[in-house]
Order: structure tokens, then sequence, then C-alpha cells
């Protein structure tokens, strides 16, 4: 991504034009002040070939792709009232009340507070006291996303499909429960959406976290706990 004046670490947010109009990308710089050389080549997306001769003189940097949302919240119209000034042409540094409000809407989309994980990444917002209690894991809308292009979204627990159960209202919807306890992982952990993450519905989740107290259960020996008392 073509990207001046940035540094490792740096935030970037990523706002996509027509039709689409909102931020939709949540990305972290992993390397910047890369020649042209260094990055994958897009020539096949360029319309302008011209365009396209231009962007190699141009700094790069690497993205990480932190979250993906698709939210009203994040469209043009919101983010304007939020203190966009306008469209975003290119790149632009983001003030602290935008800045403060984009990463509320990255998070929103999970009701924040409702199972109680201890969260060794805990965030302190300025005006909020404590949020995030849900680890980032289950938040995440690319982790979520993969784990149920695996495991379907049925409950893998008890089996619900809110689809069927609630027809159009329900279709797709799930929790995604993350089985390792969070004091095990280390700074270099990468989720495994197969083996470390799994669908369940909001009932069966509540008494994931209500059981787990501390010990850790495989989705297995969960299964077996309520399967004990039908
Ligand atoms: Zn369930
Ligand atoms: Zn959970």
């Amino acid at each position: 991504m073509y990207y001046h004046a940035s540094q490792i670490g740096d935030i970037v947010f990523i706002y996509c034009t027509k039709p689409l109009k909102r931020v939709m990308y949540k990305c972290e710089v992993v390397k910047c002040n890369m020649q042209f050389s260094e990055c994958v080549d897009d020539r096949a997306f360029w319309i302008d070939i011209e365009e396209y001769k231009k962007s190699q003189s141009g700094m790069y940097a690497r993205l990480k792709l932190l979250e993906q949302v698709d939210s009203n919240n994040l469209d043009l119209n919101n983010l304007k009232e939020n203190g966009l000034t306008a469209a975003p042409q290119g790149p632009i540094k983001v003030a602290k009340k935008l800045e403060t409000y984009l990463n509320k809407h990255f998070n929103d989309f999970y009701s924040e507070g409702f199972f109680n994980d201890v969260n060794k990444d805990e965030q302190y917002h300025e005006g909020h006291t404590i949020t995030s209690t849900v680890n980032k894991y289950e938040r995440s809308s690319i982790a979520r996303m993969k784990c149920i292009e695996y495991h379907g979204s049925k409950c893998l627990i008890c089996g619900i499909d809110f689809g069927e159960r609630y027809g159009k209202l329900g279709e797709g919807f799930i929790h995604v429960h993350h089985l390792k306890p969070l004091h095990t992982i280390g700074q270099d952990y990468i989720v495994d959406y197969k083996k470390d993450l799994i669908p369940v519905c909001p009932n069966c989740h509540a008494m994931i976290h209500r059981i787990e107290n501390g010990e850790n259960m495989t989705a297995e020996e969960i299964k077996e706990v309520l399967e004990a008392n039908f």
C-alpha cells in the first residue's frame, strides 16, 4: 500500500470509496519505507496504467489486517458527524475524536462486558471505565469469519441453528468461543481457527464461561458436562 510518513506500529484505517463509502479495515503498519520492488505487483488491479507507473516511484508500507467490519456506523455520513471533514482522497491523519469513534465501532459488533474473561489485552479508553471483557480472539471479525466458515454456524455444543429456529432473522447468527486460556498464550501466539475457536450459541457460551472458572476445558469436555445433565 502506498503510504508516506508512516511508522511501524501505526494504526491505519482503510476507507473504501464508492459504492461502499465506509471505513472497513483496521490495519497495523508492520514495515515502512519500502520500495516498489519489495511489494506485491498489483498491476492487474490498475485501470490506468500511467497511474500504475507513477505509483512505482512512491514509498510503501506493509500493513497487517487487524479487523474487518461492515457497519453503517462507519459510513461517510457518520464519519463526517464524528470529525471527518470530507471523503478521504489519500492518506490523512486521524484526529483524536474520530480515532475514538472508529475504534469504538471496530469493537461494538460484539456486546461488551457480556462474558467475564480475564483479558490480558484489556483496553482502557478515555471516558470509559473498563471495556472489552470478551477476549480479542472472540471479538475479532476475521477470526469469527474463518471459524464459522470452517465449523459452520450451528452451536457445536447443543446443535442449535439460529436460521432453523428464527428463520431469516437468525441466519448466520452465532457466538465464537476461544478455547485457549489467555494466560497460557504467548506474545507470538496466532489463533488457530480450526482448533482454538468453536461456534457456540449465547446460552452455551454463557455456561462455558461459568464452568470454565480458570480451568482449561476442551470442546469435548464442555459437551460432556452438558450431555450429562440432559
Ligand atoms: Zn448451544
Ligand atoms: Zn467465550
